[in-house]
């Protein structure tokens, strides 16, 4: 019997707009394909040990305040998150939970918030927050091509690795270059709310299959299909409604 490990990161700090509904998403997904699966919600002073057992991480976001309160407490699991993400565990990290994964977050009045300098990059506080829908055409081939999300934030993410998505509207990563999120082996950093993954079942099922491919060699054709119109209606309707500049 197949079972998957949902393992949500400090879920009292990281949970800005129902951030959490990822984990219940994800959840929901592989018992409707009869997977076996836990949320384990990982609380500050766990024991370490847990975390090895992740198949899939989340990661949420927070605000700079509760990002400083973390840091500290993230940097006695940086090796072992290093190692699973090295390893190809799938990672989804929010906002916050998505400029943590840096050097360091830089803030408006000047602050150093440390990151874990698991990924090499920078995000810097700059004048005006960057709030909205956000609309993004996906760097993963997935169908379909667009991703919605929710957007909140002071801090602008600059990087050259893959990004998640292209911005068709909205901010993404720094309102400057289109680019939207960071993609690092099945690690998607990405700054979209909502929760991201109810209304976007190609994207949850990109980590739920990254997931079991890795742990149990599943291949494309054995992945169970699910019914998502309900999903892509909700899906479409914000595409119709905030994707207008691009279509
Ligand atoms: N503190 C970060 C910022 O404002 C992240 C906010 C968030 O997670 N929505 O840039």
């Amino acid at each position: 019997m197949m079972f998957i490990q949902i393992l949500n990161l400090f879920p009292e700090l990281l949970n800005l707009y129902g951030d959490k509904g990822n984990a219940i998403t994800l959840f929901k997904r592989l018992s409707w394909r009869n997977i076996n699966a836990t949320i384990t919600n990982f609380h500050l002073g766990e024991k370490i040990e847990v975390l090895k057992k992740a198949d899939i991480i989340l990661l949420g976001g927070a605000s700079d305040f509760e990002e400083k309160i973390l840091f500290k407490h993230l940097l006695g699991i940086k090796s072992i998150l290093q190692e699973l993400i090295e390893d190809g565990v799938p990672v989804l990290a929010i906002c916050g939970g998505y400029q943590l994964l840096g050097n360091a977050y830089i803030t408006i009045d000047g602050q150093e918030v440390k990151g874990l300098g698991i990924l090499d990059f920078y995000t810097f506080g700059e004048k005006g927050r960057l709030i909205g829908n956000l609309i993004i055409k996906n760097n993963l081939g997935l169908e379909p091509k667009t991703v919605v999300g929710f957007e909140n934030h002071g801090g602008r993410t600059y990087h050259n690795y893959n990004t998640f998505g292209t911005v068709i509207t909205g901010f993404g990563n720094n309102g400057k270059d289109k680019k939207e999120g960071l993609i690092y082996k099945n690690l998607i950093g990405t700054y979209m709310h909502g929760p991201i993954l109810p209304k976007n079942p190609h994207i949850a099922d990109y980590l739920i299959f990254s997931a079991l491919k890795r742990k149990f060699g599943i291949t494309k054709e054995e992945f169970k299909k699910l019914d998502d119109t309900i999903e892509l209606r909700a899906h479409h309707k914000i595409v119709a409604l905030y994707g207008r500049k691009f279509f």
